[in-house]
């Protein structure tokens, strides 16, 4: 793969493929629609900055996506969504303005981003494809007819069409087929529908879904697939071509020269969590003492509870386990003062030699006092299910990604929640949609939360904050 995107130190794209230097807008053949199957690499520069937050939208509008499908949410439904979600974060006005121009680049580069991000494991390039296709689907659907057409012909897609005659020598047997598209079209007669209709003669391998609802005559192989009905073959193209392209980018990426400060960021990108910055604790900090944990612990979520217990029981957690519980309370507002008071009588088989020495460095350390002085956040959802995978003696992590169905099940019966949940919450786990799995626990035990308030759970102190009646806010944004 050539190399698509160089980074600029500047906060400005090149802009000179798109526009004279007088800044008038010139019709550009790169973008003739809003349409777009991502061929070839987008021809711009541009910043590190812009790189990451190109990034960082499209995951926004992506994540809206799976979430709205794993909710089985309806078609109007999804669409409000989608509107929302577009006008915040991807915009794709229409016409041939500076602004259409700009939209449409961005979708551009941001796809690429995020194609080199998600090319790196079988799972993150499934995942990316099915975002992806359903992305382009919700927009192949909002487009005009001509613009449809537009696109279609520069993609220079070579479907058979069916002549005239040949249509004729079937038209009983297409007519039979096209009850339900001409219905569907708004059209009462389906002579008429056939007569009029253009028809594509493609294998038939690639329209299993309109043959599942009996929508195309099938002879010889061959599926004759009506031009209202063409959504399911320009999908077919689309996905066949960016699964290619995916597979053909991870095989690439090894003998890529990336860029040192890209590397993090493509990384990292699916890590990231794009919710509310629970790093900036200025805000909470000193709302809790050390004495109120315990009577707070009812509102903490699974990964917490599992934690706050493990260290009552055992007086004692690991590094790991450390880490994530103390972030997590400094997050809820512990300050530093009560983090040390907290944890030394959490461990309280210790002496007061061995905790100064081995603990509470360690405890100053996480809220920027010593070292390097960095002031830690507090663990996102995508960071505690990616990272750092627990093994025996440790209690960090997520319980619906790294409990056994066994475990996670047992948790799940003993906090009173009911056979049905538990069976749909398990499944969801089973099915890696963690996060959504937690949610669901979250509605299950907050029956007076409004269903649609929630949203997807994104962060363990976005669960402690929802638990105690706060909605989510995602005015301050982080990228971690
Ligand atoms: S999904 Fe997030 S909040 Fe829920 S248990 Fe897992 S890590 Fe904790």
């Amino acid at each position: 793969m050539s190399k698509p995107m160089q980074p600029k130190h500047q906060n400005r794209f090149n802009r000179t493929s798109l526009y004279k230097p007088t800044g008038e807008v010139v019709r550009h053949s790169e973008y003739p629609c809003r349409l777009n199957f991502y061929l070839r690499p987008p021809p711009v520069e541009i910043s590190v900055e812009d790189f990451e937050r190109f990034a960082l939208d499209r995951l926004q509008v992506l994540k809206t996506i799976e979430n709205a499908t794993l909710r089985n949410k309806k078609a109007d439904e999804f669409r409000r969504e989608m509107d929302r979600v577009s006008s915040e974060h991807m915009r794709m006005r229409t016409g041939h303005t500076k602004e259409a121009m700009e939209d449409r680049k961005k979708d551009h580069v941001s796809h690429f981003i995020l194609r080199l991000a998600y090319c790196r494991s079988e799972d993150l390039r499934a995942w990316f494809l099915r975002q992806e296709c359903a992305l382009f689907r919700y927009r192949f659907e909002l487009e005009s007819r001509k613009d449809k057409e537009v696109f279609l012909k520069s993609l220079d897609i070579n479907w058979k069409v069916v002549s005239q005659e040949d249509k004729m020598n079937m038209k009983a047997e297409l007519e039979s087929c096209a009850i339900w598209t001409a219905k569907a079209a708004g059209i009462q007669n389906v002579k008429d529908f056939v007569e009029n209709e253009t028809y594509f003669e493609v294998e038939f391998e690639k329209v299993p879904d309109l043959i599942g609802r009996r929508s195309v005559l099938v002879r010889r192989g061959k599926a004759f697939v009506p031009m209202t009905e063409q959504i399911s073959l320009v999908m077919d193209e689309f996905k066949a071509r960016l699964s290619k392209a995916l597979e053909a980018t991870a095989k690439a990426l090894p003998r890529m020269d990336e860029d040192e400060r890209l590397k993090p960021v493509l990384l990292n990108v699916e890590k990231q969590y794009t919710g509310k910055d629970y790093g900036d604790v200025t805000n909470v900090t000193g709302k809790v003492k050390a004495s109120e944990v315990d009577g707070l612990s009812q509102h903490f979520p699974l990964c917490m509870s599992n934690l706050h217990q493990s260290l009552r029981k055992d007086k004692h957690l690991k590094h790991g386990g450390r880490m994530q519980y103390g972030l997590f309370l400094k997050g809820i507002g512990l300050s530093v003062e009560e983090a040390l008071v907290f944890w030394r009588k959490a461990f309280g088989n210790h002496t007061d030699d061995k905790f100064q020495k081995e603990y509470s460095y360690n405890i100053r350390h996480n809220y920027g006092l010593e070292g390097r002085r960095v002031n830690y956040a507090p663990y996102s959802c995508m960071k505690i299910i990616q990272s750092n995978q627990p093994s025996t003696g440790d209690h960090h992590g997520c319980p619906f990604r790294h409990f056994s169905a066994q475990s996670l099940e047992a948790t799940l019966y003993k906090n009173k929640v009911g056979a049905p949940q538990v069976n749909e919450i398990v499944r969801l786990a089973k099915d890696r949609h963690y996060q959504l799995a937690c949610t669901r626990y979250f509605e299950v035990t907050h029956p007076e939360m409004q269903s649609g308030q929630v949203g997807t759970i994104e962060h363990p102190n976005q669960y402690f904050d929802m638990s105690q009646g706060k909605l989510p806010d995602s005015d301050a944004m982080t990228t971690d």
